[in-house]
């Protein structure tokens, strides 16, 4: 089934259109001076959603994520100063052990909540040559110059500057600014290299002086990197709209000659006390705070399924509380199903994958996705065809439903007792004696439930 997402550039529901069926995806990633909380992980979760949809319809995926350790300034229109050498000083870390840090935390949180690997995870410092190569095609195809404090990019020289962030010509941002370079052409003109101060402390030699990445060119020349000159599906968070996905778009075609993503998708914010969640708004949430609340990475994952990625979503613990609740209810459903016995027929199994397929093909919309699990599990006998299945819809909802297993019970060491006293006098093929101990294991309130292999299970009655 064909993927639908929507695009917005051109504001509409766009099919991907994959060469040799092999989606190319590049998602923005983590700056890595602090921790991410869960406003950042809903950002994965949805790059997350995007890939496992992607396989679920039947496509093969390259995709690619980028881990920006240099060059994001405090501010998203290069003022300020950098992420890192903040995070540096306070820290009385290198640079480096600042990035290894924060991204281990985060590729942790990631791994927890059941978000797949890219294929290809790459740090900004990793490919300074390629970003090089980059910055001199732009120069030498003349859409950049140079200035005393680095290399620019020369807005005026691409007409649709301005057009993802539904900017006109008069609109466009006056940020864009190391510091204020009256050398610049245009207002509007981003930093490709900027010439590192004496105490910078990530710094390269380059052909226009030592000196470090700007934030946007990195995605560009990664993506060219493990992508080539097309990409099917490109996503980020809205704020990436009007500033960094802008200058992504005008570098590439300054260096390629034609636009290079098919796509753009844009996920909007986990909303906290009427704002954005953010680490400079007030209170923040990591994963680890809520587990020591309580909360599992799994009922995080099925309160972000809840929403569309293209819309606000609202935490609040009542929220929470209510995906932890449906989470419980959810696997109680799954194991009856597991233990049924029930058969459903195959056309009725079809027409639910059908549905599911639909809505995961519509711009990937897993609420309602979600939905027809809940409609399997709630409406049908109980039945291992409809086990099988949740475990299918999986793939793409990531709940690790197939490691959901029966919550081990407390049982008294006289049941247990009682329990392999049976089971002796089964081997010993006394069968009378089993009867009766069943017996009193449930009139001590416990079901005993035969296994192959003369094992058994206990359950409470
Ligand atoms: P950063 O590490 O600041 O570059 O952010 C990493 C990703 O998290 C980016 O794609 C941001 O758009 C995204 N992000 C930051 N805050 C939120 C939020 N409250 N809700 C959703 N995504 C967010
Ligand atoms: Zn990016």
């Amino acid at each position: 089934m064909e993927l639908k997402v929507f695009n917005s550039l051109t504001k509409t529901k766009q099919a991907v259109r994959p060469i040799n069926n092999t989606v190319n995806f590049y998602f923005c990633g983590p700056t890595v001076y602090w921790f991410q909380h869960i406003g950042n992980m809903r950002a994965f979760f949805v790059m997350d959603s995007m890939r496992r949809a992607v396989k679920y319809l039947g496509y093969n995926i390259n995709h690619v994520m980028n881990i920006t350790d240099v060059g994001h300034m405090t501010s998203d229109e290069d003022s300020g100063e950098d992420k890192m050498e903040v995070a540096s000083k306070r820290e009385h870390k290198s640079p480096e052990e600042i990035a290894k840090f924060y991204w281990d935390l985060c590729h942790s949180d990631m791994k927890d909540l059941n978000i797949e690997d890219p294929e290809h995870i790459c740090p900004a410092t990793f490919v300074i040559k390629e970003i090089i190569d980059f910055v001199q095609k732009i120069l030498d195809n003349g859409y950049g110059y140079i200035t005393k404090n680095g290399v620019y990019f020369d807005t005026s020289k691409y007409p649709n500057y301005g057009k993802l962030g539904g900017m006109n010509q008069n609109e466009k941002r006056f940020g864009a600014r190391i510091e204020v370079d009256e050398e610049k052409r245009n207002p509007a003109d981003f930093v490709l290299w900027v010439i590192a101060k004496d105490n910078h402390i990530q710094k390269w030699d380059s052909p226009w002086g030592v000196g470090y990445p700007g934030w946007h060119i990195e995605c560009s020349a990664i993506g060219n990197k493990f992508l080539g000159e097309h990409i099917d599906l490109h996503g980020g968070g809205v704020e990436h709209k009007t500033v960094h996905h802008e200058n992504e778009i005008a570098q590439n075609y300054a260096r390629c000659g034609h636009e290079v993503v098919d796509i753009w998708f844009h996920l909007e914010h986990l909303m906290f006390d009427g704002g954005k969640m953010s680490k400079s708004k007030g209170a923040i949430y990591t994963l680890s705070s809520l587990k020591e609340r309580g909360y599992s990475p799994m009922d995080l994952r099925l309160f972000y399924l809840s929403a569309h990625y293209s819309k606000p979503q609202n935490f609040t613990f009542d929220a929470l509380n209510s995906a932890k609740e449906s989470y419980k209810n959810l696997s109680r459903l799954l194991l009856n199903h597991k233990n049924g016995t029930n058969h459903i027929e195959q056309s009725k199994i079809d027409e639910l994958k059908q549905k599911f397929s639909e809505y995961v093909a519509d711009d990937v919309n897993s609420p309602l996705a979600l939905s027809v699990l809940w409609d399997a599990l709630k409406n049908y006998p109980f039945s291992v065809d409809i086990y099988n299945l949740a475990l299918d819809f999986d793939h793409f909802l990531g709940l690790r439903l197939a490691e959901i297993k029966p919550a081990k019970l407390d049982i008294p060491k006289e049941i247990i007792d009682l329990a392999e006293e049976r089971k002796s006098a089964r081997n010993n093929k006394d069968y009378a004696t089993s009867d009766l101990l069943r017996d009193r294991i449930s009139e001590l309130g416990y079901i005993i439930t035969d296994k192959p292999k003369n094992e058994y299970e206990l359950s409470k009655k």
